[in-house]
């Protein structure tokens, strides 16, 4: 009975032993349990495996310190990563502790330990090699803080980076700078050439910004077109110039893209880090502001950053938020500005100028705002607001008074540019021939094609077309073969210089001479004087305009002003 009863119980320890075996033998980790006198008691293969060694050395009863020492002789380990395991080991080991920790080889294998103390003083602890982990966070970490395209540091980085510099800046470090660059037309190369060739283009320039500076610089990618560069010891700001002179000279270096010769140019603002302000997000705007105001500055140039900048920014940034709202509110206005037909001595028409006045500023010009409501893409809605009230305006006056209209080149981008002039023309009741739409030479710059194809629908729907600024632009003359205009206006700067400079004399004579030619009226604009007006009528204009007729008046003024000026001029010519 008893004998089976032994019997028994020693099959059931073997189970148990056997399963106990697999399952040590099946852990992923390496485990090793060791007893009072540091000897092992048991450990599984995993063991063996991670430390690369022969199981005869670690059989139970060798000495734990002994089996590290081998480890460290023969495992991928370096002896340094083993002997500091053993000393912290042996840190929990005398204080009774549990505890885990990872050690880190330098080529990036690393082993993570559990340590845990067990009754009687002996102890387990369990070794993973966590190399795999470390280096896919390690990826992650990396990927976090670049950019994937260009491998260069991101938005985050930088700005780490960039923190880190001004806490450790002393006063008499001088300054660091912050350059932010944006690249002119990148958005032009994507649209025509496709992203992959846009990636290779942002490739190849980081590569240039790469070899722009020098070694403890920080060229980063902060999205898109835009990049940044941190110059850590740009102690003048001449240092920063002399760098965004380079990048601007760089950067504008044709480019190979798979054979294909691409050109683009790049705007860069700069902003130095001084002893005294040195927050990171203070910085980068102020960059960005300088940046905003190259570009501002025709692109392909560089700022340094100034405080009065700021103070017209936030100036510019209320004008844009008020404008959005002028029409609405009824702010916007039109005035008139006669013109003067020179065959008849007689008002032939009027120029509708548009003003906008603003509630606190007073009237403002429109040489300022039209800009603005390009930029913000406003200028469509205003340009219809113009023609409405224009039409509207005009339908009052007597029936051989024209009114001419200002459009903006952007006003062709949309597509609805012809319907906008019929339904204003149909609204008002106003005859298409009393319509004259002015275009400057800007407009035939882009889209040529599609812009002399609206021009000849509207000038179908009967309204005539003048080329307004004539001689302020491009190369005039293809342009005016490219249409055939009704009329050309011949830029004020000839005519008030005509006194003085014989050529702008000689200019506006032939342009006359060459309108007639071909059919088309010539205005002078910015006629001021009697003398100004006898030497555009002898020159052949058979229109002039300008402030010695009248300045520009608002609508109220113009039937009463028009009859006026009629009289008094027919008795002076
Ligand atoms: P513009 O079309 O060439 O208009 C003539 C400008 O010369 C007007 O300036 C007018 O007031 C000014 N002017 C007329 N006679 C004289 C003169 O004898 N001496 C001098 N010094 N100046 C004279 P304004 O009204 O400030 O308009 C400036 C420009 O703004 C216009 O030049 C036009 O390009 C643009 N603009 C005006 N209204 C509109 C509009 O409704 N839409 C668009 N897109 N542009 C407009
Ligand atoms: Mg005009
Ligand atoms: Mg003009």
């Amino acid at each position: 009975m008893l004998v089976q009863s032994l019997l028994e119980s020693d099959r059931t320890l073997d189970t148990q032993n056997a399963r106990f075996d697999i399952a040590l033998n099946n852990m992923s980790q390496a485990l090793c349990m060791v007893d009072q006198q540091q000897r092992i008691i048991v450990c599984n293969s995993r063991f063996l495996e991670l430390f690369e060694l022969p199981a005869n050395m670690v059989q139970p009863g060798a000495l734990i310190e002994e089996v590290f020492y081998n480890a460290a002789a023969m495992s991928r380990y370096e002896r340094d990563v083993i002997e500091a395991i053993c000393e912290k080991q042996r840190e929990l080991i005398t204080a009774g502790r549990t505890g885990s920790f990872f050690q880190e080889n330098a080529d990036g294998h690393a082993i993570a330990v559990s340590h845990r103390p067990m009754p009687g003083n002996g102890w387990v602890a369990t070794y993973e090699d966590i190399s795999e982990r470390r280096q896919a966070e390690a990826r992650i970490h990396f990927m976090a803080h670049h950019d994937a395209l260009t491998c260069l540091p991101n938005r985050l980085l930088f700005e780490d980076k960039l923190e880190q510099l001004l806490k450790g800046m002393r006063q008499e470090d001088g300054g660091a700078a912050v350059l932010c660059i944006d690249l002119d037309h990148f958005k032009d190369v994507n649209d025509s050439l496709g992203h992959p060739a846009g990636d290779q283009l942002l490739k190849q320039v980081a590569q240039r910004l790469l070899e722009c500076v020098r070694g403890g610089d920080v060229v980063a990618r902060l999205g898109g077109d835009e990049f940044a560069i941190l110059q850590s010891s740009a102690c003048q700001p001449e240092y920063a110039e002399g760098l965004a002179r380079r990048l601007v000279k760089t950067l504008r270096t044709p480019y190979d893209i798979d054979g294909t010769r691409v050109v683009i140019g790049a705007s860069v603002g700069i902003a130095i880090a001084t002893g005294d302000r040195k927050d990171v997000n203070h910085l980068l705007k102020n960059a960005d502001i300088a940046l905003y105001k190259a570009k501002e500055e025709g692109r392909g140039t560089y700022c340094l950053f100034e405080a009065e900048m700021d103070v017209q920014l936030q100036a510019r940034r209320a004008m844009e938020l008020d404008l959005l709202e002028a029409i609405d509110k009824h702010e916007l206005i039109l005035f008139y500005q006669p013109l003067f037909n020179l065959e008849t001595n007689k008002v032939s028409g009027f120029e509708a100028l548009l003003r906008w006045r603003h509630p606190s500023l007073g009237m403002i010009s429109p040489a300022q705002f039209i800009p603005i409501a390009e930029e913000i893409g406003l200028i469509a809605r205003i340009g219809e607001w113009v023609l409405r009230q224009a039409c509207h305006d005009a339908v009052t006056w007597p029936a051989d008074v024209m009114v001419a209209v200002n459009l903006s080149p952007l006003q062709f981008r949309s597509s609805d540019l012809v319907h906008t002039v019929r339904s204003s023309l149909d609204a008002s009741g106003l005859s298409p021939r009393r319509l004259e739409l002015e275009i400057t030479e800007s407009a035939l710059l882009k889209d040529n094609d599609k812009v002399l194809a609206t021009l000849h629908e509207l000038r179908d729907l009967g309204v005539e077309i003048a080329l307004d600024d004539f001689g302020t632009g491009y190369s005039s003359l293809s342009y005016l073969r490219s249409f055939p205009f009704d009329k050309i206006k011949i830029d004020q700067s000839f005519v008030r210089e005509m006194d003085r400079r014989p050529d702008c004399l000689a200019i506006v004579h032939s342009v006359a001479q060459l309108a007639q030619k071909l059919g088309m009226a010539t205005t002078a604009e910015g006629v001021e004087t009697l003398e100004q007006l006898d030497q555009v009528r002898k020159a052949g204009c058979t229109q002039a305009q300008g402030y010695y007729f009248d300045r520009p008046k608002p609508a109220s003024e113009v039937v009463r002003w028009f009859t006026c000026l009629t009289q008094q001029l027919e008795t002076a010519a």
